[in-house]
């Protein structure tokens, strides 16, 4: 049978290749052992596209890294309040990040395409051309002026974070804790309600994961559009902040939207981030999405390039062996279709409207 291709909700190999202590040079284009994505293991693992993240991360001189900040709790984890990112800074460094995808379009020889709608999603994935969604992790970039989105959209993104884990202009996102609710702090800001007006103008996706509880509920209350938790998985399963509690989900079934599941060990497990991670633990978080929201709306966030993933997986590489674990848990051909990429493909359609 032909490979079914994976579309992923995130990505952070822009990132990745851009930062030299993370990328260490490696190129997209040559098999890697560094970091999870390159072009050759993505066709190795089946992998169609995904959201390629241009993800700012806090100038070493205001102190505060993801490393460093991370304090081991008694039962768990805690990370300090993420300082505020000065939005002329962040503007600088996801441009680059930006430029960053589109050289690789341009190297990539058509290998590799920008797309802005479901139709060139559908093409790329029938002709076997990686598809990447420009996505933004954090809306820090467009200053607190929601109407510059439409630069960037002109410019080919389709999809915004409107935080990372940590507060903006437009709301505050969830400090990585565990355990935690994710009712963590304030909901959207005035400018950040026009924030996600703007996105249901343009059609660019809101994306839910990251922020924390009340931001959510005021998204789902104003948006036109799908909810979409990019790249998180079951509070009920594993108590970190940045999992999705189940009224959250049940909000996410009835506005016909998805989740990816996120292959990051600290949000699949509680008990530390060791890489053993078998992939039932993974499964865990499938079988109870899709029983709460459907098997419409289910898909994969991987955080590939940005975090810890269970060494069965490995890397990007490694995606026909989650496939092989679904299917021993009884996830037949129809079912790993729409887990693979058709809810992707379909909720994006309802998002984009083209
Ligand atoms: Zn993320």
């Amino acid at each position: 049978m032909d490979q079914v291709s994976v579309f992923d909700g995130h990505n952070d190999t822009l990132l990745n290749l851009h930062l030299p202590e993370r990328g260490e040079g490696r190129s997209f284009f040559e098999w890697s052992d560094l970091g999870h994505i390159d072009l050759p293991r993505a066709r190795k693992g089946g992998l169609g596209g995904g959201f390629f993240a241009c993800y700012t991360p806090n100038p070493e001189d205001d102190g505060w890294n993801e490393e460093s900040a991370l304090r081991v709790t008694e039962n768990g984890y805690e990370a300090a309040e993420v300082p505020r990112l000065d939005p002329e800074y962040a503007r600088g460094f996801a441009d680059e990040l930006v430029d960053g995808l589109y050289r690789l379009q341009e190297e990539s020889a058509g290998s590799l395409r920008i797309v802005r709608s479901a139709s060139e999603l559908e093409e790329c994935l029938r002709e076997r051309v990686l598809a990447a969604i420009l996505h933004f992790e954090g809306a820090e970039n467009l200053g607190p002026y929601p109407h510059a989105l439409e630069n960037y959209y002109e410019a080919g993104l389709r999809s915004l974070g409107i935080v990372w884990s940590r507060p903006n202009a437009y709301a505050d996102g969830v400090p990585f804790t565990f355990p935690s609710s994710p009712d963590t702090g304030p909901g959207l800001t005035d400018v950040g309600r026009e924030l996600v007006r703007e996105c249901n103008r343009l059609g660019v996706l809101a994306d839910l994961s990251h922020i924390n509880e009340k931001g959510f509920w005021d998204v789902a209350g104003l948006t036109e559009a799908p909810l979409v938790a990019t790249h998180s998985n079951v509070h009920a399963l594993c108590h970190a902040s940045r999992n999705l509690t189940d009224r959250q989900l049940n909000a996410i079934r009835d506005s016909d939207g998805i989740v990816g599941v996120n292959f990051a060990v600290t949000f699949l497990r509680g008990d530390g981030e060791s890489e053993d991670t078998p992939l039932e633990t993974a499964v865990r978080h499938v079988d109870y999405l899709v029983e709460r929201v459907g098997i419409d709306r289910v898909g994969f966030g991987s955080d590939f390039d940005g975090a810890k993933v269970p060494a069965k997986i490995g890397d990007v590489s490694g995606l026909p062996n989650l496939l092989t674990a679904l299917r021993a848990a009884g996830y037949d051909d129809a079912a790993w279709g729409k887990l693979a990429h058709e809810n992707w493909v379909k909720v994006l359609r309802a998002t984009w409207q083209e």
